[in-house]
């Protein structure tokens, strides 16, 4: 399981600053749609050597919106389930009466805490680290976010504090014949009830591994023939009912299981519509470049105008999701949930593509015989070929001259002819640019 770290601090140190730095690499799913990065809070670090998941406490509890009550449990949530908190302070400011504070608060935690002080550029760093000696933690990482300063530096002893998830090791527990579908949705839209009528059969829930706030339930079972392990993020909380409240949407957890899932299955509920939280979920997943599948839970006991009126408002709220396949079901009566899995299964092999390098050249030509690509400065953009660079989601990569000059609107003309040309449903495709070989 991927660790977790958290930024800790007071405002305007710095936080967000060096959280966008180093979660740079994975915002490419979602620059089109800028309302859903607008709050972005938990992001992945992949770096060789050096992956987790990084939380913005200071965006949680600074949110005003109507989600800033969770918002907040979730910042205390996100402090007691971090392997290391990162405590950011303010370099050029000096040490605050609010430093002194939270640093009090953390050591009462007990927390394995890095003090990182930031805006240090064109300062000496034994001297700034002499400023903050008072507040008793061991020796401060001295960086700036905005210029770079000191963060190799820093990963480096964050992956020393952490335990250590490779790619390949995560890649290795992955077993290619299966299908790992994580089943997410915010509370009571229908979650375990739909899980059940999946397995066929009423599930004992009554396991004795403790759970935690990270933790999912992963239940293997075969359909049709077909390996599944189904990722149940409902499940665990109600085993310990003490902290239900806390537990009932754990973002943490939600995290965990998309990088354990290779399809989702979003679960939303038709009677209430499109709320802020399903859209956060949605951001998340989009995010993670999971394969996709929607189910609209409760389509029965609704009319044929609240019908109506639940689709469009999907579409309104949900664009950014068009690339799934939408099912109106009944988890309660059964009605709809046969058709689910296959929708999944074809997520699945579109997400796993494994097109090969000639047949994705033949294409990227024909597109462009199409539709040729605009001129830049008076010169035509030259593709030369593409190649497959990843899987779940697809990642093609089209070389040439000056293709990184690619406007907007053709890298998503190319993409829609790729995904139409590869039947490719249900998983998000990422078209990478590339200048020479
Ligand atoms: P947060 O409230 O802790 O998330 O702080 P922000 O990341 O929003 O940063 C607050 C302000 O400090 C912004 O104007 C940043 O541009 C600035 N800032 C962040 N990092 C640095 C740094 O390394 N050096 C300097 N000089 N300014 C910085
Ligand atoms: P979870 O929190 O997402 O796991 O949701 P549950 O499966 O516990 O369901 C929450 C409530 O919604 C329960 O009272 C279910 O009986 C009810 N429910 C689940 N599916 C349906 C459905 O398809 N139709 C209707 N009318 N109610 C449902």
């Amino acid at each position: 399981m991927k660790p977790v770290v958290a930024l800790v601090g007071s405002p305007n140190v710095g936080k967000s600053t060096l959280f966008n730095r180093l979660t740079r690499t994975r915002n490419a799913l979602v620059a089109d749609y800028a309302g859903l990065t607008r709050d972005r809070i938990y992001g992945n670090v992949d770096e060789e050597n050096c992956r987790f998941i990084l939380i913005d406490t200071g965006g949680l509890t600074e949110q005003t919106d109507n989600m800033a009550e969770l918002m907040r449990k979730q910042a205390r949530l996100a402090i007691d389930s971090a392997d290391l908190i990162l405590f950011v302070v303010d370099g050029r400011a000096g040490m605050s009466a609010a430093d002194q504070s939270i640093a009090s608060m953390l050591r009462q935690d007990g927390k394995d805490v890095l003090l990182v002080i930031n805006k240090t550029e064109g300062e000496h760093r034994d001297i700034v680290a002499a400023e903050f000696f008072a507040l008793g933690l061991d020796t401060p990482q001295v960086i700036s976010a905005t210029q770079g300063r000191g963060i190799s530096e820093l990963l480096q002893r964050i992956s020393s504090k952490i335990p250590s998830v490779t790619q390949e090791a995560s890649e290795l527990e992955a077993n290619d014949d299966e299908i790992r579908l994580a089943v997410l949705g915010r509370p009571n839209v229908g979650k375990s009830t739909l899980i059940n009528r999946l397995l066929g059969e009423e599930r004992v829930v009554a396991f004795d591994e403790p759970g935690t706030t990270r933790d999912s339930i992963h239940i293997p079972f075969e359909k049709d023939g077909v390996q599944y392990t189904l990722i149940d993020t409902a499940g665990v909380r109600r085993r310990s009912r003490v902290s239900e409240t806390l537990e009932k949407f754990s973002i943490l957890k939600t995290l965990q299981a998309l990088e354990d899932a290779n399809v989702v299955m979003l679960v939303l509920d038709a009677h209430e519509g499109i709320v802020d939280q399903d859209l956060h979920l949605a951001g998340l997943i989009v995010e993670s470049g999971r394969a996709l599948v929607i189910a609209v839970n409760k389509w029965d006991g609704l009319d044929k105008t609240e019908r109506e009126w639940v689709a469009a408002n999907i579409e309104r709220r949900l664009p950014f999701l068009s690339y799934a396949k939408t099912h109106f079901i009944s988890a309660l009566h059964g009605s709809g949930v046969g058709l689910l899995l296959k929708s999944v299964r074809l997520a699945y092999q579109s997400a796993m593509t494994k097109t090969p390098t000639s047949r994705l050249t033949r294409i990227l030509e024909d597109a462009v015989a199409d539709h040729p690509p605009p001129l830049v400065h008076g010169r035509r953009i030259k593709y030369r070929y593409a190649h497959l660079g990843g899987k779940n989601p697809p990642r093609i990569i089209i070389h040439g001259n000056q293709t990184e000059a690619t406007p907007d609107s053709y890298r998503r003309y190319l993409e829609n002819f790729f995904r139409k040309s590869l039947r490719l449903d249900g998983t998000p495709v990422m078209i990478e640019f590339k200048t020479g070989d």
